[in-house]
């Protein structure tokens, strides 16, 4: 039986890596031309998704390339009032890491046989067996599972839901090399996660394994037209930095001075998500794992959802190798209840993050004894 996977994200190589642990081949058809062809992103906290690289047999390495102090935490609200900030201990547990997406990645990557990802295959349609790539060229499969992210073209096989917009526009910016270049700043960010949440308004910095601090500005309650309305001059960023600088007007002017501080790469990303609780007739012969099969807001779930998708469909094929149909339909089972939990969770944490004072209601959502 040939498995093919479509995208090599997170969720499609954990498919991958699982079923390789089991002894069952499977060929994951990427559209990126080679692991480097385009930056990874930044930084994932990983945490009931370290289940998933248990299953593939990765804990360990996984834990020699996370960074326990990325669990680091400080709330800030707009004024510059500190409400919490968490250190984390050198000896505490790996409950929730940082790990640098393409680092995390390339350890997947570098678990599989060389042959299993085949780069520069761009899935364009699929029926009858075959598939077809963009490039005019095909293959075949028994089972096609679309492991090809927010954006999935696979989708379309089992259902005619599309990701909308939610409301939230990012707009993406870093301070590359920040120890040098900006200790003062290095050290207001601390080594994990920097937040400042105001009202329709946040801050998020983190530092990457890198050394580059990435910062996202959400602007909420933002409609899908707002970057094209012409908001943010993106084609020039100095005139887009003095722009973002003047959005955060009411803001402690240290707040700025990290927008000020930011290189040229200015990437803007309107959030979309999928309807909660999508679900579909279980169909033979194709699935969806990851954010093609359950896009929610960024908080913190996507990634870890996907890993557990990969792991789990990997377990239910590996378990009944004679009965595709049957392993997929009680993966879809399971994954439907576990991940409309989880887009349920990220929806509650989105309203909280728009909604006016927010950052003491997530003070109230992080310490609920009031501690
Ligand atoms: C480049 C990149 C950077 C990211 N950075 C961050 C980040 O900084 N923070 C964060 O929280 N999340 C980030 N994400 C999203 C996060 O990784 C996912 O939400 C999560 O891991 C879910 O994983 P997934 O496997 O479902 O999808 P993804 O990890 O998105 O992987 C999907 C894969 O499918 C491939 N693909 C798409 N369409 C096709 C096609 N037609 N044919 C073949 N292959 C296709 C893509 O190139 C990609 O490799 C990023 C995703 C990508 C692709």
């Amino acid at each position: 039986m040939t498995i093919a996977i479509v995208g090599a994200g997170l969720g499609g190589l954990a498919l991958a890596r699982v079923l390789h642990v089991h002894g069952m081949d499977s060929v994951v058809y990427e559209r990126e031309s080679s692991r480097g062809a385009r930056g990874q992103g930044g930084m994932l906290d990983i945490h009931s998704g370290q289940r998933a690289l248990r299953e593939a047999g990765l804990i360990d390495r996984f834990h020699a390339i996370a960074r326990g102090a990325g669990q680091d935490m400080r709330l800030l609200e707009p004024d510059g009032t500190l409400l919490l900030q968490e250190d984390t201990p050198d000896d505490a547990p790996l409950g929730r890491p940082e790990v640098d997406r393409a680092d995390l990645r390339g350890l997947l990557l570098d678990s599989l046989p060389g042959d299993t990802v085949r780069w520069g295959h761009e899935f364009a349609s699929a029926g009858d067996g075959r598939l077809h790539f963009a490039d005019g060229s095909g293959a075949t499969y028994d089972l096609l599972v679309g492991a090809d992210g927010a954006g999935s073209r696979v989708r379309a096989l089992l259902t005619d839901a599309r990701p909308v917009h939610i409301g939230q526009n990012v707009v993406e910016v870093g301070i590359p090399d920040i120890d040098r270049t900006h200790p003062d700043l290095a050290a207001m960010v601390g080594r994990g996660n920097y937040w400042v949440l105001g009202d329709g308004t946040s801050l998020a910095a983190q530092r990457n394994g890198d050394g580059r601090v990435r910062i996202g500005l959400s602007f909420y309650n933002t409609d899908e037209d707002w970057f094209a309305a012409g908001e943010i001059p993106f084609d020039d960023p100095a005139a887009a930095r003095a722009r973002l600088i003047d959005l955060l007007s009411d803001w402690d002017s240290r707040f700025t001075s990290l927008i000020a501080a930011c290189d040229d790469t200015i990437v803007p990303r309107a959030i979309t998500a999928l309807p909660i609780g999508l679900t579909w007739a279980s169909t033979p012969g194709v699935t969806l794992l990851g954010d093609a099969a359950h896009l929610m807001p960024p908080v913190g779930q996507g990634a870890n959802m996907a890993l557990l998708d990969g792991a789990l469909l990997g377990l239910a094929l590996a378990a009944r190798p004679d009965d595709f149909p049957a392993a997929v339909e009680q993966y879809e089972h399971e994954m439907f209840e576990r991940t409309s939990a989880a887009a349920r969770m990220s929806a509650e944490m989105k309203e909280l993050l728009m909604s006016p004072d927010a950052a003491r209601k997530m003070l109230a959502f992080l310490r609920p004894d009031g501690s």
